[in-house]
């Protein structure tokens, strides 16, 4: 889909914005020193992977593979499998590219998401579409999903239980779109991908591995806006994204 001249100035200031904040004339330079020659050591394979194949090296997505995605979303929208289902307002299976080689993956729809249908839509998806513009990629380039896809009351952290339920549309949407790059958005889906004991913040910027995928930890876009003022995180996060960058030729 071609950007009008208006949403690519959007794009173009997001992009800058977003730099500004992070102070990447500092980390642009540092980083320098430490781009990836392929993948850093990877962590041990993730105990959610366990028993499930590895998704390296798999053949291009077929016609029926995108199918199958389609249907996926639809079952999601009528899903009943958990008790969220009768709070939602409407389930939100993802949005962006089913082919994308880049996949975010947060931890759960809140209020605008529940009332769109959308993931991301809210002050923390304002964040998190900054970021992406400003790693070069245009928000139809990349897929954008959550763990779980209905809202917990009270945006509430999902049950062990909702997480259980819900996780299966995930797994499988990542069989089918097979990217090159996850990236993981918070404490939930990190504890699910690359589960740790150490803090968030020991934890963001080191590679993990999902099923021969790439994952990187990093923090949570509402994490930053509840810290505004910590320039710091900004500049984590955007070292951990051009760890991404890098990996997917972007720099
Ligand atoms: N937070 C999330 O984790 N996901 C969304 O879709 C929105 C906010």
């Amino acid at each position: 889909m071609k950007k009008s001249a208006v949403e690519l100035k959007a794009d173009l200031k997001a992009h800058v914005d977003f730099l500004a904040e992070a102070g990447a004339g500092f980390v642009l330079r540092g980083a320098e020193a430490d781009v990836p020659r392929g993948l850093e050591p990877r962590a041990a394979s993730s105990p959610a992977a366990a028993g499930l194949p590895s998704l390296a090296g798999a053949p291009p997505q077929t016609p029926a593979e995108r199918k199958a995605l389609e249907e996926i979303d639809r079952q999601v929208l009528a899903c009943q499998l958990c008790p969220l289902h009768r709070l939602r307002t409407k389930a939100v299976p993802g949005e962006g590219s089913r082919s994308a080689e880049l996949m975010f993956i947060g931890e759960a729809p809140g209020r605008d998401e529940d009332a769109q249908g959308r993931p991301f839509v809210g002050r923390a998806g304002q964040l998190l579409r900054k970021i992406i513009a400003a790693m070069t990629f245009r928000e139809d380039e990349v897929y954008i999903t959550n763990i779980v896809k209905c809202r917990p009351p009270d945006n509430r952290v999902p049950l062990r239980e909702e997480e259980e339920s819900c996780s299966p549309y995930l797994v499988r949407q990542i069989e089918l779109m097979r990217p090159r790059v996850i990236v993981t958005l918070g404490k939930t889906p990190t504890d699910y991908f690359v589960p740790g004991r150490e803090s968030m913040t020991a934890r963001r910027g080191r590679w993990g591995d999902y099923r021969g995928i790439p994952v990187m930890p990093t923090f949570h876009p509402s994490y930053l806006i509840r810290n505004e003022g910590n320039r710091e995180l900004k500049r984590m996060v955007w070292e951990d994204m051009q760890k991404v960058m890098a990996l997917l030729g972007r720099k």
